[in-house]
């Protein structure tokens, strides 16, 4: 079965490759893709952001990544695919989700959000934490893969804080 995991990744964390390798236990092909569109003031470019994800899981062979422009219900069906993975951390982001889920729904009945928790020390784990604490200085290492740490701590070299 053909999964897919849309998301921002602006950057990936390893909550979000925490939750990408549990899925590729689970289903035959999963393939994880970056919305195209318009996003308040991304730190990378999508075509950035494909080229860390694609990095960070090269070692699993079933997981493809991807982009795509539109409603994530017609890039599943384009693709065949019968699940939409998303993570859940706390409270705030079941509400937000399962209104998601259910709208999708409404779009694609044979398409079936499934949630998988975050793993204990990932929960408070997002990309705007990660990207808050570079800014003043902070140490990352330990929340994003370091190519990741690298390109944010170059990002951070080159623009304003
Ligand atoms: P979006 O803008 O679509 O929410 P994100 O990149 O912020 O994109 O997140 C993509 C998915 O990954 C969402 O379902 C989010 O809840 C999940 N996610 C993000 N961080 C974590 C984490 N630390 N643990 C588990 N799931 C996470």
């Amino acid at each position: 079965m053909i999964a897919i995991y849309p998301g921002s990744f602006d950057p990936v964390t390893l909550g979000h490759l925490d939750i990408i390798t549990r899925s590729s236990r689970l289903y035959e092909h999963i393939i994880v893709v970056i919305s195209r569109n318009p996003m308040k003031n991304p730190m990378f470019s999508v075509e950035e952001r494909l080229g860390q994800i694609r990095q960070a899981t090269a070692h699993l062979p079933n997981v493809e990544i991807d982009s795509f422009d539109g409603l994530t219900v017609n890039y599943a069906h384009k693709r065949q695919a019968k699940v939409l993975i998303r993570g859940l951390r706390v409270l705030s982001d079941f509400e937000k989700e399962l209104q998601m889920a259910h709208t999708n729904k409404t779009l694609a009945n044979d398409l079936e959000t499934v949630f998988l928790a975050t793993s204990t020390e990932y929960g408070f784990l997002s990309s705007s934490l990660v990207k808050e604490i570079a800014r003043f200085g902070g140490a990352i290492g330990h929340l994003v893969p370091d190519h990741v740490a690298h390109d944010i701590q170059k990002w951070y070299g080159k623009n304003l804080r």
